[in-house]
């Protein structure tokens, strides 16, 4: 299997899963079609699945020009959702089978609240793989445009609880901006001084710092450490200022939102 970051936009990435065998591909949040189209025909691949996993413009535009391309594509996505154009809706619990690899359907609002992620534990080159659209970036979350902050502290629970060496493929590059806000927020915290460094030269390098892993997420991204000393330690100082609520998970998560949205 291939997984590959075709780059479209200013900083998205449409995630392509290529069976190399048969050269079918599945395609996760085609925003735009031709970049999609041009990888596929200079690799000498095609399309049969589109997974989406929220009705955003930047992650559905392209779906009509590929499925005028390749009609009989599957494009799956959220139920109860304003992107209509999917062929199987699924939702929370759902299975999607393509290529005999499972993908489990997770249920997680709060960027919108149609927003899912397909999860599936061993079946990608022996390792567990997360599609999560704008749920979960590189030492960041997706902004709040329709749920709560409760809601998105449970989602990002779900995803944190996750084994720690699933393959994390964020739809967006944000990381050097996500990491300009965390310094910011954890001045002291070394490991992100760190990590920062070595984004930097990948960008330099013109190298995506995405895929990430849920273990290097839990050590790094002040959105998932809501009951990490250090984060709590600001986050209480910042919600005192802000009169913002303290003492709980939730409001940890909420004051760093918060933080970042007004940074
Ligand atoms: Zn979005």
């Amino acid at each position: 299997m291939r997984i590959h970051p075709v780059p479209a936009f200013s900083d998205n990435y449409i995630w392509c899963l290529t069976n190399l065998e048969s050269g079918k591909t599945l395609i996760v949040d085609p925003g735009q079609a031709k970049p999609v189209l041009d990888y596929l025909s200079d690799s000498g691949f095609s399309a049969d699945t589109i997974l989406i996993t929220h009705h955003h413009p930047d992650h559905t535009g392209g779906v009509k020009e590929l499925q005028q391309q390749y009609p009989d594509i599957r494009i799956v996505g959220p139920t109860d959702s304003p992107f209509k154009g999917a062929t199987n809706t699924v939702h929370a619990g759902d299975e999607v089978v393509w290529e005999g690899i499972t993908f489990n359907v997770l249920a997680v609002p709060g960027h919108t609240l149609d927003h899912i992620a397909y999860y599936s534990d061993t079946q990608v080159n022996d390792k567990p793989v997360l599609f999560c659209g704008d749920t979960l970036f590189v030492c960041g979350c997706g902004r709040l445009f329709e749920g709560t902050p409760e809601q998105m502290h449970t989602s990002l629970q779900t995803l944190r609880d996750l084994p720690d060496d699933t393959a994390v493929y964020c739809a967006h590059e944000y990381t050097l901006a996500n990491l300009r806000f965390a310094r910011h927020w954890l001045p002291e915290d070394k490991a992100l001084a760190e990590f920062e460094n070595a984004c930097k030269d990948l960008r330099e390098r013109g190298k995506p710092t995405v895929p990430t892993t849920i273990g290097q997420e839990k050590q790094l991204n002040p959105f998932l450490r809501w009951d990490d000393a250090m984060v709590i330690e600001a986050a209480e100082n910042y919600s005192t200022t802000h009169r913002l609520a303290t003492g709980s998970d939730c409001a940890v998560f909420a004051a760093v939102r918060h933080g970042k949205d007004n940074f």
